[in-house]
């Protein structure tokens, strides 16, 4: 039924970036729409994993740890995960290389789950911040982290450039190690040995925040061009 078959979106992505950090959804909610995904937290306060109907917190020094129910999120993104096709590719494939050449089209929204080891691993998290501080003035300040060699899961989604106002478009991954100690958001890397699993998702589930900022916000920002230095390696 493609109805389970949804990614669900807790609010449009451009609102992070006008600075409303403000938490709109608990970790709860958002493991009631799916158990695989990624986000960040209120007051941008590091960067969420969703796995296994399990949620991280990774903070500015890179250390990840398990975060109850009631923590809160201003932006998350997941999907019920159900494996539709693993592969392996070639040892030293770019990740978004590798997740490229298996997409079928890059129209669709795919959840994608990537069990392994990598190499060049280089991963950020972002410091908590004040409120209105436009999300591209934060990047300038996020901690990065390398692993020359390590052993993981990157978790999150190929969205669509169309929808790029609502979510991070290309491919948006965030990293936990298999000791579940360190992570982040994945800013480059490649295989040395995996297996990379997607799901399409035709559908999309999104959260408008009934908030006061939100309601107020001129979220008219060139999203496309803010994202390409926020979300990507410089
Ligand atoms: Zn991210």
């Amino acid at each position: 039924m493609t109805a389970h078959r949804a990614a669900y979106l807790s609010a449009p992505v451009n609102a992070l970036l006008d600075g409303l950090y403000e938490g709109t959804a608990t970790v709860a909610d958002i493991l009631a729409e799916g158990d695989l995904g990624l986000g960040t937290f209120e007051d941008l306060d590091g960067e969420m994993i969703v796995l296994d109907g399990r949620a991280w917190q990774v903070d500015n020094t890179g250390t990840a740890r398990e975060v109850d129910g009631t923590a809160r999120t201003p932006f998350a993104c997941v999907a019920p995960f159900r494996a539709e096709t693993v592969d392996e590719v070639p040892p030293g494939t770019g990740i978004e290389e590798a997740i490229g050449s298996l997409i079928p089209s890059p129209n669709m929204l795919y959840a994608i789950r990537i069990e392994g080891c990598f190499e060049g691993l280089r991963v950020r998290s972002v410091p908590r911040q004040e409120a209105y501080t436009p999300l591209v003035e934060v990047a300038k300040r996020q901690a990065t982290f390398d692993f020359p060699e390590t052993e993981g899961t990157l978790c999150g989604f190929w969205t669509p450039a169309f929808l790029g106002n609502v979510a991070v478009p290309g491919c948006h991954l965030h990293f936990l190690d298999t000791a579940r100690q360190r992570g982040g958001h994945l800013l480059s890397g490649r295989i040395t040995s995996g297996r990379i699993a997607l799901m399409h998702l035709p559908r999309l589930n999104m959260a408008l925040p009934m908030t006061l900022d939100f309601l107020t916000a001129r979220l008219g920002r060139d999203a496309e061009a803010e994202m390409n230095v926020i979300e990507k390696d410089r």
